[in-house]
């Protein structure tokens, strides 16, 4: 039995992870405080609390790139405010082939024409940027210098903190089990403690997202995939700052950590993590992952720096993230109910697009219609 929730609040936020608690703090901002955020265990015990904290302009769409902005504009307000937030250290995207080098820069070209600095560099101009990297096989990279990192934590308990000020209620260990839903409408939600009526209810549940709205009979598609990262020992002389590699020839991403490295992996044939359904007492989940799954992929990355492959490792690490079938992440009115929004199924840019996505949510619930389309 969890905690007793009011019986109405005008909006019902379910799943306090980066994307609910931002919701919140947007809605607040707003001017609609009349919002209950409802978390089944504690803040960030989802996904959240693992994400590696990169935060990087280069996404597929503009839709997806204006995300990205006003998530920059919530990290740059909380750092102001709080001193929690945005570390500017820049990302290099690298090609090792004709057909990356050609893809890189036509996506720097539109993201460059939205505003956001690109510098196209050739190999040699590369090394100096980041010294431990060994050019051999490269064709060109491309440094975005306004990319950084932020603390996935800390900013979703400063978004929860800031809501909570405003007069949002955020009660933990209160499972929502499922969605009221009566001629095609919204109405609120049922939870083990009683129901809470609510004009808005909008699905935060990350990879839960699924499984919680086939409860109430709507399809969300997604699934948690295994997501690895290694951390090293101490680097002798890894200075900080250093900008983010990210080597998609590579299925690989580099970025320093307190001295040491982080290199996470995006590998092709990544695993599914309980396709049958989360289990009810998951929280702050780790996997125990197979080094040889990785393998792979951390020898190409040792090549291309190959400090990594000189120095041990402190840290295997996996844990489960949802992916969508089509990479784009669920954000808006679900189909067939009104007033029941989704927005989960981040695909591993979570962090970087949650505030920007609460955003997008709230201005959806106090305008009454979509912000702006998010594929093209
Ligand atoms: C190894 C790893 C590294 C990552 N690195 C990055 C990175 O560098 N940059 C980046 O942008 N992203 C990164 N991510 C992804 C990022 O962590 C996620 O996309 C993001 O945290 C998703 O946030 P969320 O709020 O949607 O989900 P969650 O944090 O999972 O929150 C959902 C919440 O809903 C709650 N919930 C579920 N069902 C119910 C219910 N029925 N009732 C009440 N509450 C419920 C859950 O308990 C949970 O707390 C990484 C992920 C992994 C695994």
């Amino acid at each position: 039995m969890g905690n007793c929730p009011p019986s109405r609040a005008r909006v019902v936020v379910v799943g306090g992870g980066i994307v609910g608690c931002a919701t919140a703090y947007h809605l607040a901002r707003r001017g609609c405080t009349d919002v209950l955020v409802l978390e089944r265990k504690s803040l960030t015990s989802g996904t959240t609390w693992h994400a590696a904290g990169l935060i990087t302009q280069a996404r597929p769409t503009e839709g997806m790139r204006r995300i990205v902005r006003q998530s920059l504009e919530v990290f740059h307000d909380l750092e102001a405010q709080t001193g929690v937030g945005f570390r500017r250290t820049g990302t290099i995207h690298l090609a090792a082939t004709g057909d990356r080098w050609e893809e890189l820069r036509r996506q720097a070209s539109s993201v460059s024409a939205e505003g956001i600095e690109t510098e196209i560099l050739a190999p040699d101009e590369i090394q100096p940027l980041y010294p431990l990297l060994d050019p051999t096989g490269l064709v060109g990279g491309v440094y975005y210098p306004s990319d950084g990192r932020g603390n996935a934590t800390d900013t979703t308990l400063a978004l929860a903190r800031a809501a909570k000020e405003a007069g949002v209620r955020i009660l933990e260990k209160t499972a929502v089990t499922e969605v009221i839903v009566r001629g095609g409408l919204a109405r609120g939600v049922r939870t083990e403690a009683g129901d809470v009526e609510a004009e808005y209810v909008v699905n935060c549940t990350g990879m839960w997202g699924r499984q919680f709205a086939r409860n109430h009979a709507v399809t969300l598609p997604l699934q948690a995939l295994e997501h690895y990262y290694i951390v090293t020992d101490d680097v002798p002389g890894l200075g900080s700052g250093l900008p983010t590699i990210k080597s998609p020839d590579d299925c690989a991403y580099v970025k320093d950590d307190a001295g040491k490295l982080l290199v996470g992996f995006f590998e092709p044939g990544s695993r599914p993590w309980n396709s049958r359904g989360i289990p009810g007492e998951t929280e702050f989940a780790t996997i125990p992952g197979e080094w040889d799954h990785v393998t792979p992929f951390f020898e190409r990355v040792a090549a291309r720096i190959p400090s990594i492959a000189d120095i041990g490792i402190r840290l295997f690490f996996c844990g489960p993230e949802s992916f969508t079938p089509d990479g784009v992440y669920h954000l808006g009115e679900v189909p067939g109910v009104r007033n029941y929004l989704a927005a989960a199924g981040f695909n591993s840019v979570g962090f970087l697009s949650g505030p920007g996505a609460g955003k997008y949510i709230a201005d959806w619930i106090v305008d009454g219609h979509a912000p702006f389309a998010l594929t093209e």
